[in-house]
């Protein structure tokens, strides 16, 4: 941390401040400038810089170091590759994950896995416990469709991922998910972040709709805090003034996230977007700005989905953009597995 004094501060003010944060446990290197002195706090102690800037003749405090410590390249320089029993998310492999909002019956999940697993996507995605701005919504049909979800998944040889809501849903998705997905709405959850902290599977943790970065990087902290390496960091649009499209994409996130941490960052273009036809050129768009993976919603009749039809792919529609994806990964040296 800097603390720079500001011009022309008293000798005792600067003492007092030295005083201060060495009783915080830090060391100070002071360095002297012709009428500014800034003071060098070096330590290992979290302190909320806050409590320094209120004191006499403190001008700002910089933070130098970043509060993200596992999840930073610093502690880890090389990409992590999540390998979900076969299907890898970082360092040049890009997972592909589809599959409608919702499972609303074991017959369209059957029908979406059918499609799907015949044009090569390897994991499933699909909500069971949905969480909807209003109560009167659907709101999922539990553990049931969990179980549809396994079992579809196992017919079609396909993994599967599902939003986990509360810490007491745990070992229920750890029956029937091979990666828990915490939603967007549940990234500040901490409770249910450190208890996944202690799941040995792969955790998606969706970017929260006003989360910046560095919050949703201390949310990853927390789960590789508690010993869970394997977390796939996903950007799904941030609330912006914007309301044309359902959210903003944030596609410069993943030059920024990739440049600061060693975990994949996949992205969501269809709650991003919330519009179908917005879908392929985000998505197009993600790959080349070096995506690790993609979630895309796909619905096999979307006019009848029981939510997020709008932003639903036909099935033909995400056939033909899941070609070009992969197209496109050699451009950017990567590839789709
Ligand atoms: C979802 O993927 O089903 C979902 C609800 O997304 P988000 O949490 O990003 O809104
Ligand atoms: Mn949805």
């Amino acid at each position: 941390m800097l603390i720079v004094m500001q011009p022309n501060a008293s000798e005792e003010k600067i003492q007092k401040v030295i005083s201060f944060i060495k009783e915080q446990g830090f060391d100070a290197h002071v360095s002297k400038g012709e009428n500014q002195t800034v003071i060098g706090a070096v330590g290992k102690k979290v302190i909320d810089k806050r409590n320094i800037e209120l004191l006499d003749g403190v001008k700002e405090v910089l933070r130098i170091s970043s509060p993200y410590k596992l999840v930073s390249r610093t502690f880890k320089p090389d990409d992590t590759i999540i390998d979900v029993n076969g299907v890898k998310f970082g360092g040049g492999y890009v997972g592909m994950i589809a599959g409608p909002c919702t499972v609303e019956s074991y017959e369209q999940m059957d029908e979406t896995a059918k499609l799907l697993s015949s044009y090569g996507v390897k994991v499933i995605r699909g909500g069971a416990f949905k969480p909807r701005t209003s109560p009167y919504a659907f709101q999922g049909l539990g553990e049931e469709g969990l179980k549809i979800l396994r079992e579809v998944a196992d017919k079609y040889n396909m993994l599967v991922t599902s939003e986990v809501m509360e810490v007491n849903q745990i070992p229920l998705f750890l029956k029937y998910v091979d990666i828990l997905q915490v939603g967007a709405r549940n990234m500040q959850n901490f409770n249910l972040l450190k208890a996944l902290g202690e799941v040995r599977k792969p955790v998606l943790l969706k970017r929260g709709l006003s989360a910046t970065i560095e919050e949703w990087l201390m949310s990853a902290e927390y789960i590789m805090a508690g010993g869970n390496r394997e977390v796939i960091l996903c950007e799904r649009g941030i609330r912006t003034f914007e309301h044309i499209t359902r959210n903003t994409l944030d596609i410069s996130a993943i030059p920024v996230v990739q440049k600061i941490s060693h975990l994949p960052v996949v992205v969501d273009p269809s709650h991003a977007t919330g519009l179908r036809d917005k879908v392929a050129p985000m998505s197009k768009a993600s790959v080349a700005a070096g995506a690790d993976g993609l979630i895309i919603e796909v619905h096999h009749s979307p006019e009848t989905a029981v939510c997020d039809g709008a932003q639903s792919l036909y099935p033909e529609q995400f056939k033909e953009l899941f070609e070009d994806l992969k197209a496109l990964a050699v451009v950017v040296k990567k590839q789709f597995n």
